[in-house]
């Protein structure tokens, strides 16, 4: 059995619609569709989602939500009416956002959730309904079935049980139609994932009745070995492992929302990102474990917006409990940390900078400095890590020196190096001005002229 998903560019007109029940016709495999909420027509047209959230904040604002509401069922019903369905179904749709605006407010976020999920949920009954109707047999199935999330207030995940629950969907005859980006409390409330969370929704159902494949659709060919929107025609993947690409989820690589790699990760489900505007293209394929040959590096991805506190202290390598009490004051700030290079006497603690403000970083340093009577407290900012990644990086020499030697001839600095203990991936810590440089420099590095 094939799970596969379809993301917001694959189900925003009638058009696409057609050309996933094209591709889920021609492999009867292809039993189980997860689905996004309808997305981008073209550059400049807003995501059906964004147009929820507009919704729910109109509500909110106890603003005449009329014109938001209609602006969300008119993009449904040029759907419908691009497949020849009938209109009826665009009332139930009315209905149902109607009936989620009147729901309870007394929980900003959730309220929100439930307003935002409507775009999946509708698009997978529409989906369901017009599989039928040109003779596909199928079945829209709710995550009230079986997505059970944890609560508030830690980030939306699947519960273990939910796994369980969803398996018997293996021994379906019909094809099943499910929303991607939701799931439901045990007590019944619905919360979404991060914003891209259908990836996440498909690869738990991949799980959950152990697919032979998990297959994300979207609107590109493959994944690249780096941002083809700063290096000119970057060399494609074809094959990457789970472990390259979450090394590798920094900008550039978004293709697949992160933490859809961990349900499918765990059983060993492999992943094939496609493409259906062009389903024939292989795409990539990202696998349990792969066989390195020729080239080292898999893939080089940048992200801009990292701040590190530097801490030093004469004889901190000899003062246990050091690097546990620095922390803690991170986690008492609700921070979260990406990497952390140390020498004897310092430390760096390198976080993402939006999770930085002015108070909480006063209180963090002056906490440094009393409490850990640190020699010498900064927090800088502006920071861009550049990660080159490849399994075929363990055993290779000389691999660092020649990342080194690419950078010094931009003229950059680098700032803080670290080798992951996997030795599968290689940071490089910069001013971000250099970011766009440095990646191109390294690209031309190692995947100039070797194209396999
Ligand atoms: N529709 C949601 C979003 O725009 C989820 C998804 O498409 O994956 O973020």
């Amino acid at each position: 059995m094939i799970v596969c998903k379809f993301g917001g560019t694959s189900v925003a007109s009638a058009e696409q619609i057609q050309k996933v029940a094209n591709i889920v016709k021609s492999n009867p495999a292809r039993k189980i569709v997860a689905v996004s909420a309808p997305g981008k027509r073209s550059g400049d047209d807003i995501k059906v989602t964004d147009l929820l959230i507009n919704l729910a904040m109109a509500a909110l604002k106890n603003e005449d939500i009329e014109e938001e509401l209609q602006i969300v069922v008119n993009r449904f019903m040029a759907i419908a009416d691009g497949l020849e369905l009938d209109y009826t179904i665009c009332d139930v749709i009315a209905e149902d956002l109607r009936e989620r605006v009147q729901g309870d407010q007394s929980n900003k976020e959730l309220f929100i959730d439930s307003i935002k999920a409507a775009g999946e949920d509708n698009n997978a009954k529409l989906i369901a309904t017009y599989f039928n109707s040109i003779g596909m047999s199928a079945r829209y199935v709710s995550p009230k079935d079986g997505l059970v999330v944890n609560d508030l207030p830690e980030r939306t995940y699947a519960l273990p049980e939910a796994y369980a629950n969803l398996a018997p969907l293996k021994y379906t005859k019909e094809i099943i139609v499910f929303p991607g980006f939701f799931g439901y409390t045990k007590a019944g409330i619905l919360r979404t994932f991060d914003r891209g969370g259908s990836d996440i929704t498909g690869s738990i159902l991949a799980a959950a009745v152990e697919a032979e494949l998990y297959e994300n659709f979207t609107d590109v060919d493959c994944v690249f070995s780096a941002n083809p929107k700063v290096v000119n025609d970057p060399v494609e993947i074809k094959e990457i492992t789970y472990r390259e690409m979450r090394e590798l989820s920094y900008a550039g690589f978004s293709v697949f929302h992160d933490e859809a790699l961990m349900p499918v990760y765990k059983i060993g489900v492999p992943v094939n990102i496609k493409n259906t505007n062009n389903p024939s293209a292989p795409g990539t394929r990202i696998v349990p474990r792969r066989s390195v040959t020729g080239r080292p590096v898999t893939g080089i991805s940048a992200d801009s917006g990292f701040s590190t506190l530097y801490v030093s202290k004469y004889l901190m390598n000899r003062e246990v409990g050091f690097g546990r009490k620095l922390l803690q004051i991170l986690e008492d700030e609700n921070i979260s940390y990406e990497h952390t290079p140390s020498g004897l006497d310092d430390i760096s603690v390198i976080m993402r900078s939006n999770q930085i403000t002015l108070e909480n970083e006063e209180r963090i340093l002056s906490r440094v400095k009393n409490e850990l009577n640190a020699d010498d407290v900064q927090m800088r900012h502006g920071f861009s890590m550049i990660v080159i990644v490849g399994e075929g990086m363990r055993n290779n020499t000389g691999l660092a020196a020649r990342a080194a030697t690419a950078i010094s001839k931009t003229g950059a600095n680098i700032e803080m190096i670290n080798q992951g203990s996997s030795e599968v991936s290689l940071v490089f810590g910069v001013l971000q001005e250099f970011e766009n440089q440095i990646l191109q420099a390294l690209y031309g590095e190692f995947f100039a002229h070797v194209r396999v």
